[in-house]
């Protein structure tokens, strides 16, 4: 390994690397290699204790600071992430398995644009002025209080950041629990936001699987959780944060349709599919991944895609060669070995790949299935691999009825060259997070989220300053007090 992969420790509270060995060793696998390249230790409930601890006194003076203060430290952090682009793309490279061809530009790039943005928006952070004749209400936009963030692992940095910044710009401190599987980055976010001169005890990460995530989320110290991950996770964390009436965000999964009409660019829709299927190879929650194809460009869309396929670079995700990379553990391997199997079980024609391959590392071949129809396990659940299921249909009104005939509702796309069509097929769609002609763009100014199963809230844009705020209503009286008795 020519990389120190072991973090200085596995938390980070109060400012500093912390390690305390009571708590159960996992292990950090190269999805590359199947090697171990680091061990990480479990928080214990003293560890807890001490980052909630630490966040709750920390956070009172990092309100106080003016939104100019902690917006010029916010975005010193985006400066840091972007010097230091290639090491932590590298970092999480060796996290996740994606190429670093795509962790150059997705990840702590993706993470310094949410510094950047959330930033810039916290000195313009306002409540109003609302006159009542002679008397006023005023409101003021207060921060939450401490924030639990807790990650997904297929975009650690990414999330870390997304969670982190609107939460720290907004004025609350945050308590951030990456992936069992993926622990290594969010201790490099730390660590910058912390030499941008975040104070300590506002920013703190602490590892472990769902026990650890759980303890935080029912913590009486804790006002709000973002949750990242998926639709079953999600109802456990929202129902313990009901229990005591705590904010959430829960960005969850999906099974997103992509309506592609026969009048579309058939490359542009080949190159949404393939985007919206294949990049992180299929690890990404907001896929495309059943491919409504209409049925007069059918046939052209599946040779193209076949020929287009052919030309993925498949193999080591340090070379910046490779575009396809493996999955993110064995165990994800085999729950998408899993559905490929289903599909093929259950009459889908497999047109692409399918296996995997001989070789070190959890890789799989893209694949795609044909002949696919509504009722195939492999069209109703998410599969969160490189698995793309294509589905026939004749008219518009069938193609939307079809795509919305599920519980998840966190994107979907449309490719055609009909531009009242496209934006009437969109409005009818059930999703959060839409594309017209394109797929999985997700810059830091547009809402990021979902509707149905798919999730509560939105992440990115102005949008996430109501999800980590919220309004104080202070009526002011200037004249006398006319009680009835
Ligand atoms: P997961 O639900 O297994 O785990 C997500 C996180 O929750 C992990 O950190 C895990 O340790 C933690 N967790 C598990 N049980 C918990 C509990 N009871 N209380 C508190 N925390 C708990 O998901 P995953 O396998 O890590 O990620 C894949 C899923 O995430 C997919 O469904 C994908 O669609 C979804 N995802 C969604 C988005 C989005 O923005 N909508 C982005 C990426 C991934």
């Amino acid at each position: 390994m020519t990389h120190d992969t072991q973090p200085k420790a596995s938390h980070f509270v109060d400012g500093a690397y912390l390690e305390d060995k009571d708590g159960a060793a996992f292990p950090v696998i190269y999805p590359a290699s199947g090697e171990r390249i680091a061990t990480v230790h479990s928080a214990t409930p003293a560890t807890i204790d001490r980052a909630l601890d630490a966040a709750s006194r920390a956070q009172k003076d990092w309100a106080a600071m003016t939104g100019a203060q902690r917006g010029r430290i916010l975005r010193r952090a985006a400066d840091l992430m972007r010097e230091r682009n290639r090491e932590l793309s590298v970092l999480e490279t060796y996290d996740t398995g994606k190429p670093l061809q795509e962790t150059l530009v997705a990840d702590a790039t993706s993470g310094a644009d949410a510094l950047e943005y959330f930033g810039g928006l916290a000195a313009s952070l306002t409540g109003e002025h609302i006159q009542l004749g002679q008397d006023w209400v005023y409101t003021r936009r207060e921060p939450l209080g401490v924030c639990v963030g807790i990650g997904a692992w297929n975009y650690p940095t990414q999330i870390a950041c997304w969670k982190a910044a609107p939460a720290l710009a907004c004025g609350n401190a945050m308590v951030f629990k990456p992936s069992e599987t993926t622990p290594l980055c969010a201790l490099k976010v730390a660590e910058i936001l912390h030499e941008a001169g975040l104070p300590a005890g506002v920013f703190n990460v602490v590892q472990g699987a769902g026990e650890v995530g759980a303890a935080l989320v029912t913590d009486r110290r804790v006002a709000k959780v973002s949750l990242t991950g998926s639709v079953p996770t999600g109802k456990k964390v929202y129902a313990a944060a009901a229990a005591e009436m705590k904010h959430v965000t829960m960005e969850l999964g999906g099974k997103s349709p992509l309506l592609v009409f026969d009048d579309a660019d058939l490359d542009n829709a080949v190159g949404g599919a393939i985007l919206g299927n294949f990049y992180s190879s299929g690890q990404v929650c907001s896929n495309g991944t059943r491919v409504f194809v209409q049925k007069g460009i059918r046939g052209a869309f599946l040779d193209r895609l076949s020929e287009r396929l052919a030309g993925a670079v498949i193999g080591d995700p340090l070379d910046e060669a490779t575009n396809f990379g493996p999955l993110v553990s064995d165990a994800q391997m085999k729950i998408v070995q899993d559905y490929i199997a289903k599909g093929e079980a259950e009459g889908a024609r497999l047109a692409y790949g399918g296996k995997r391959l001989d070789r070190a590392g959890f890789y799989l071949e893209p694949t795609v299935f044909a002949d696919v129809t509504d009722d195939m396990t492999i069209a109703r659940e998410e599969i969160f691999g490189p698995v793309m299921a294509v589905l026939d249909f004749d008219t518009e009104e069938e193609a939307i009825a079809r795509a919305n005939a599920t519980r998840y509702g966190l994107s979907a796309g449309v490719f055609t060259q009909n531009i009242t069509r496209a934006h009437r097929v969109i409005a009818e769609l059930q999703a959060g997070t839409c594309f017209i002609n394109s797929y999985n763009d997700a810059p830091v100014e547009a809402p990021f989220g979902g509707v149905k199963l798919s999730g509560v809230g939105r992440e990115n844009s102005k949008e996430a300053v109501h999800h980590y705020s919220q309004l104080k209503s202070v009526y002011v009286r200037m004249g006398d007090v006319e009680a009835p008795f």
